[in-house]
């Protein structure tokens, strides 16, 4: 590895650069270079904004690995130093791998603490000792108050993804969560959007802190080519079957408002024949662990969710984003978009939009200082030309695995008999119809209106949308839909001790 002197030169010891070797990472990135050497060498509070994608993770826990290591014998007491943050069950497992993986070779105990998983495992864990605890707030919260879980030795508190830990009803328990630890903490925020009012809502939890914002021209990936498809909501679905289907090696994510219209997309997908899961805050828990693990695992290759489910969550190697409805605000578009491009990989982002829903768009372009590019939506043809050249390519394969011998004489001798009867394009046509007949079938798609020419430089207002509407050839597929999936709603219903403001008692 050409580049670990640039771990080495960012005052990383030998523990970390042999846990970077294993992970396979080659140069430090941009927030991990500016990040790292002031959490090693200061004791002050940060907050880092980077990309999605960038190894925020990384950035922090590497410092409090090491801060860990030169911490006196006498100080480690079995009681947690270090507390992450995090808005999701899935993040939360998430970080909790990547920290585990970081700290490999070190004696180092992590654990993760989140809703809807058992209390014993974690009661156990948290008995045993544990130098990291990486939790969603509301489960810490409900440890805190059952005694099981002390902050009273914490160093450092981290919000991942800060802004969302800030903006959706955590507040009340995080406030209440850092008044639980000693005054001396070290608090860190990182997200990749850090919109003015969270920052200062931040500011109010945090000392004298540092700002590192590793802020590119283009705040999502440049790896990930960006466009939209203009068109009415009735045509989405078909839009969504003709995207997946222009790419034989499609692998992604398409985002939807709710739970319903995830729900709705991912039966018809699946009816459609197509290797699709649906994820969202209604599923139990561990359905949503077995469902990214799949789709981690290549198992499924298409994942309809929520914004709130999908946040953060790290699949490597998507080849799409699907925004099959607009993002509600430019800093949930760089989180969906942030989902692919990541670790030197491309991705494609597409986004569907409806006429009234362009000036949305435009207004997510500046604040995102994101190229969308205007495209006309694949053709038909377009789809059938890559199917037959994908199709052609496999059977060229498998011809020459044949040829090898990797086919049995069974076949050969039919094949033979066949031949002597047949003209041998015949029979070939004949085995492809039965086999890929329904791949290449033109019927299988309906018509749809690509808006791409109709727009003139004004919005359209939705009644002009409507009288220009074209006949449909089919019944209407219009999707219902209802309020976006709020962060709020997935919080445990149970007890939550309304907590009178904090700030005072934290002093800050
Ligand atoms: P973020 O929190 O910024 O969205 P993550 O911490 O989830 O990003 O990291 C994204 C992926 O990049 C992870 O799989 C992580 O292991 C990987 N990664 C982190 N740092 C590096 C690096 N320096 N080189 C290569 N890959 C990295
Ligand atoms: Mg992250």
């Amino acid at each position: 590895m050409q580049n670990i002197q640039e771990f080495i030169d960012l005052g990383l010891s030998e523990k970390s650069l042999a846990a970077i070797q294993a992970k396979g990472f080659e140069t430090p990135t941009e927030i991990q270079k500016r990040c790292i050497p002031v959490l090693l060498s200061g004791h002050g509070d940060l907050i880092g904004q980077a990309q999605t994608g960038t190894g925020k993770t990384a950035a922090f826990a590497l410092p409090i690995l090491e801060n860990l290591d030169s911490m006196p014998k006498a100080e480690k007491t079995g009681l947690p130093k270090a507390l992450v943050l995090v808005p999701t069950r899935e993040l939360c497992i998430q970080v909790c791998e990547e920290i585990h993986s970081l700290a490999q070779g070190r004696p180092v105990r992590t654990t993760s603490i989140y809703g809807g998983a058992s209390y014993n495992i974690q009661f156990r864990d948290l008995k045993a000792g544990v130098d990291i605890v990486v939790g969603t707030p509301g489960r810490i919260q409900d440890h805190i108050e059952r005694e099981t879980l002390k902050l009273d030795q914490i160093k450092v508190c981290v919000l991942d993804e800060a802004d969302e830990m800030l903006d959706m009803g955590f507040i009340e328990d995080i406030e209440n969560i850092l008044s639980k630890m000693p005054e001396d903490h070290q608090t860190l925020c990182f997200s990749a959007t850090m919109p003015d009012p969270i920052l200062k809502l931040a500011s109010r939890f945090m000392k004298d802190y540092e700002l590192i914002r590793v802020q590119t021209e283009d705040m999502t990936s440049t790896l990930t080519k960006q466009i939209f498809y203009e068109l009415y909501e009735e045509d989405k679905f078909e839009v969504l079957c003709r995207t997946i289907d222009m790419d034989p090696n499609f692998y992604g994510l398409v985002f939807c408002k709710t739970k319903l219209q995830c729900d709705e997309i991912g039966s018809k997908l699946i009816s459609g024949g197509y290797n699709a899961e649906v994820l969202h805050g209604d599923l139990s828990q561990t359905q949503r662990e077995l469902i990214v693990h799949k789709m981690r695992e290549h198992r499924i290759s298409i994942l309809v969710a929520t914004d709130v489910a999908a946040r953060g969550i790290d699949i490597p190697e998507l080849t799409h984003v699907i925004n099959y409805c607009i993002p509600e605000d430019p800093e949930t578009y760089i989180h969906r978009v942030g989902r692919t491009g990541r670790a030197g990989k491309e991705g494609l982002a597409v986004t569907f939009i409806t006429p009234r829903e362009f000036r949305k768009l435009a207004f997510i372009k500046r604040i995102a200082k994101s190229e969308i590019e205007k495209r006309r939506i694949p053709s038909v043809e377009e789809i059938i030309a890559v199917k037959k050249k994908t199709l052609l390519d496999d059977l060229l394969k498998m011809i020459g695995e044949a040829e090898q011998g990797h086919c049995p004489d069974s076949m050969f001798s039919l094949a033979k008999l066949l031949g002597e009867g047949h003209h041998t394009t015949n029979i070939i046509a004949a085995l492809l119809n039965d086999k890929y007949g329904r791949l290449v079938d033109l019927s299988r798609y309906r018509n749809v209106a690509d808006l791409y020419d109709q727009r003139d430089q004004r919005p359209q207002s939705p009644r002009a949308e409507r009288r220009q509407r074209p006949e449909r050839r089919h019944k209407s597929e219009f999707v219902k839909t209802t309020k976006p999936e709020k962060m709020s709603e997935r919080r445990s219903k149970g007890k939550r001790k309304a907590n009178t403001s904090r700030f005072k008692a934290l002093g800050k």
